[in-house]
């Protein structure tokens, strides 16, 4: 049976402070669950809970049925079957490479070579901490929490001290050992892209509360609220100025729709592909540009609105070009504020 970890109404504060409130989080045995988050949102105390460091105020967390968290339950960290890696990996550093994944004491010598191969950290055995590299030394620190044999790894920004070259083939790799060793993994991140690439399902938390829980494609495609659309800056919303039966009024003018939207959704939200754009006399102004990755930002304005528009990297336009801005037909979403 697949282990289960449940968490349910779960509230935090350090001292008065409300940190987090009433999450609602079920993160099942072979699936990778990504806590993402602005820094500041709770991400860390969401897994200190997990793990038993931190104190909740209401709430309950259960791991295969067993309470870890109740009122007046508070099982210690070590009792809970669960490994934390933090960013800065914890490595005992007067213990060499081998020493430090032994260290459970759980793990007999063929299982920690065994671990060894699995994070490739073969002729390292005998360095210390020091002399590897963060990448390295992170590995050092998957393999140790997993000679415990957790039933869920919980990973706080992992990355987060890794350089970019080594970041992307460290996580490829490490999305195939957790797929193929069916480990459950919690981890938290406020990188967009590592969530989207590594997790099967998101969870993107906002000032200690959960906004949306999903796979990646629907966060994408069905983001629920105003918050969430914003903050993966995946799309555009735009507020519904006025509405007729099968006609919606926005900035960019009137839009059919062939279902009826809610009457408590505000906005409507189209992705960059839903639009057509080009060069015009009338529409929106390009004020300022931006490189990304994966793009072009536009800081674009008209005589009343103005807005940010992310195109593909061969719609490359120059500042002062004005656009025509047109919404492809298509079925819109259409979220609350
Ligand atoms: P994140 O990991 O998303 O950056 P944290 O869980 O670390 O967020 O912190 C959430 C909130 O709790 C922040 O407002 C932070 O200032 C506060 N906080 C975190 N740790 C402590 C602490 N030990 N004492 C008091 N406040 C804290
Ligand atoms: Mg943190």
């Amino acid at each position: 049976m697949k282990s289960h970890l449940s968490l349910q109404k779960v509230s935090s504060a350090y001292r008065q402070q409300q940190v987090l409130q009433d999450i609602d989080l079920d993160i099942f045995g072979d699936e990778i669950l990504c806590v993402l988050g602005p820094s500041g949102s709770g991400k860390s105390t969401v897994l200190k809970s997990i793990a038993g460091l931190q104190p909740i105020s209401s709430g309950r967390i259960e791991l295969n049925g067993t309470v870890l968290n109740d009122v007046g339950v508070h099982q210690p960290p070590q009792q809970r079957g669960i490994g934390l890696i933090f960013q800065d990996y914890a490595l005992f550093p007067h213990l060499r490479v081998v020493d430090n994944i032994a260290f459970s004491g759980q793990a007999n010598a063929s299982e920690v070579a065994k671990l060894i191969e699995l994070l490739g950290l073969q002729g390292l055995e005998q360095r210390f901490p020091h002399e590897i590299s963060g990448g390295q030394q992170q590995r050092v620190a998957i393999a140790r929490a997993m000679a415990y044999q957790p039933a869920f790894l919980l990973m706080d920004e992992p990355f987060s001290n890794i350089d970019q070259q080594t970041r992307w083939p460290l996580i490829r790799e490490l999305h195939d050992i957790f797929r193929a060793q069916k480990i459950g993994v919690v981890f938290v991140t406020h990188s967009i892209d590592e969530a989207f690439y590594l997790a099967d399902r998101v969870a993107i938390l906002d000032q200690g509360r959960v906004l949306q829980c999903s796979v990646p494609e629907s966060l994408y495609r069905q983001p629920n609220n105003l918050a969430v659309a914003e903050f993966l800056d995946l799309g555009l919303c735009f507020e519904i100025l006025s509405r007729q039966a099968d006609t919606l009024q926005t900035v960019l003018g009137e839009m059919k729709v062939v279902e009826t939207i809610p009457d408590d959704h505000s906005h409507v939200f189209i992705t960059s592909e839903q639009l057509t754009v080009a060069e015009s006399v009338d529409g929106f102004k390009i004020i300022q540009k931006q490189r990304l990755a994966h793009g072009i930002s536009y800081h674009v304005s008209n005589h009343q609105h103005s807005m940010r528009l992310t195109l593909a990297v061969d719609q490359d336009f120059a500042v002062g070009t004005v656009l025509n801005v047109q919404i492809k037909p298509h079925k819109p979403w259409s979220l609350s504020a």
